[in-house]
């Protein structure tokens, strides 16, 4: 077992340090692979995907292990390239790393540390296996790193319909969901919004979470999803200025589909509400949540600015909110404020409030508030569950998508 390599970096000079960081922030290494804006000019090329997808897959790793047949490694501040016959096992010691740089301002932003990648065009970070290639890079906030797999879109798309779909569904309702992942992740990569959030080069375009979208690795992707993910190769939904936008979707909606901005709260062209028959009696769900937890969840409100802050609350009631409405309204010391049903989801769970389709009724002598819903998920975009509906009736995943996300266009990117 090799060990500890990145202390190879960090017995460099800082001087070096400091040029080859400017190097590689002018022109970084994961550049060249990432040259979107010949796109346009690029003709149509059966095997040319000229998108590359950075998925963080690790996050604040004390250490890491990555193997792998033939691998060859750099470690990009000493520009220092090695490759390892036959099979390799080496372990990143990050802490030791962070202890050893801990003076140097530098590090106090993410820093390209090394990245490693397999002949075979497969490698594994901690036993899971990869396609592509494996970047890690420092992560000041933990002192550990980060772990980002780079790969090709449509690969990516294929591992992440397992994963996000099932792959035994119909692969009409597959390639609508191919299409809707790479229109996301498409809008991830050319918004760089990751970046933007951080306000610096963040080294990776989406997290492997619920938060993004859950991609999966070397194992998830089938012959189905492989095919989904080729026969939709290049296709992106774009809004009427020719925009990729960022395309959602989610399990259920229970009968009808959300607009972002009654979910979240910034609005974008194309989406519109639209009704889902498929799942409407599907999929329902209650609960009841106590005086306390009402008590916890304005407190909540109160501390980030969704009701006013000035407030002393001395007692609530909720009125009774139907299915349509997006917002419950609720009394705060006899004076009336509105609360956004997704701020209920966001602050109790996806445990107990499954989507934001929900009607609710307030029992104004124990102080309860019962929710009935439908659905699971946040409702906006496509769901998933009638997109299946429809393959299962012979509609094709145009016309599935067409159903879902009336106000865009399906073009092809590449
Ligand atoms: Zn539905």
């Amino acid at each position: 077992m090799e060990s500890d390599y990145l202390q190879e970096v960090s017995s460099i000079k800082t001087s070096l340090v400091l040029t080859l960081f400017s190097l590689l922030i002018t022109s970084p290494t994961l550049g060249a692979k990432r040259d979107f804006k010949s796109i346009a000019n690029e003709q149509p090329n059966a095997s040319y995907n000229p998108f590359h997808i950075r998925v963080k897959v690790g996050a604040g790793l004390p250490e890491l292990q990555v193997a792998g047949m033939d691998i060859q490694r750099t470690i990009h501040a000493s520009k220092n390239i090695k490759k390892f016959n036959g099979r390799k096992r080496i372990k990143f010691n990050c802490q030791n790393f962070a202890r050893n740089n801990r003076n140097n301002d530098l590090l106090k932003t993410p820093y390209l540390l090394a990245s490693l990648n397999s002949s075979t065009g497969l490698i594994s970070f901690n036993d899971h296996k990869y396609h592509g290639e494996i970047h890690v890079v420092s992560n000041p906030k933990t002192e550990g790193c980060d772990v980002v797999n780079e790969l090709p879109l449509d690969t990516y798309i294929s591992s992440l319909l397992s994963r996000e779909m099932n792959s035994a569904w119909p692969i009409e309702a597959l390639k609508a969901q191919a299409v809707a992942a790479r229109s996301y992740a498409v809008h991830k990569i050319l918004s760089k919004q990751v970046s933007r959030g951080y306000g610096h080069e963040a080294y990776y375009d989406l997290e492997n979470s619920e938060k993004h979208q859950v991609s999966g690795n070397f194992f998830d992707a089938t012959a189905k999803t492989a095919k989904a993910s080729l026969l939709t190769k290049g296709e992106v939904l774009v809004a009427t200025d020719g925009k990729v936008v960022p395309t959602f979707f989610h399990a259920s909606c229970g009968g009808h589909t959300l607009r972002p901005e009654q979910v979240w709260e910034n609005p974008i062209s194309g989406y519109n509400n639209v009704i889902c028959d498929s799942c409407a009696e599907k999929s329902a769900w209650d609960g009841d949540i106590d005086t306390e937890r009402l008590q916890k969840f304005i407190a909540w409100m109160q501390k980030k600015n969704f009701l006013p802050k000035d407030i002393i609350v001395k007692n609530f009631t909720f009125l009774p909110s139907s299915e349509k409405s997006n917002n419950v309204r609720l009394y705060l010391n006899d004076k009336p404020y509105i609360v956004k049903k997704s701020h209920f989801r966001r602050y109790f769970g996806r445990k107990i409030i499954s989507s934001n389709n929900f009607k609710s009724t307030f029992n104004k002598k124990t102080k309860i508030l019962t929710v009935h819903g439908k659905g699971l998920g946040h409702g906006v975009g496509m769901c998933q569950v009638g997109a299946k509906r429809m393959a299962d009736k012979k509609v094709t995943y145009k016309e599935i998508l067409a159903h879902y996300f009336p106000g865009l266009k399906l073009v092809k990117l590449y």
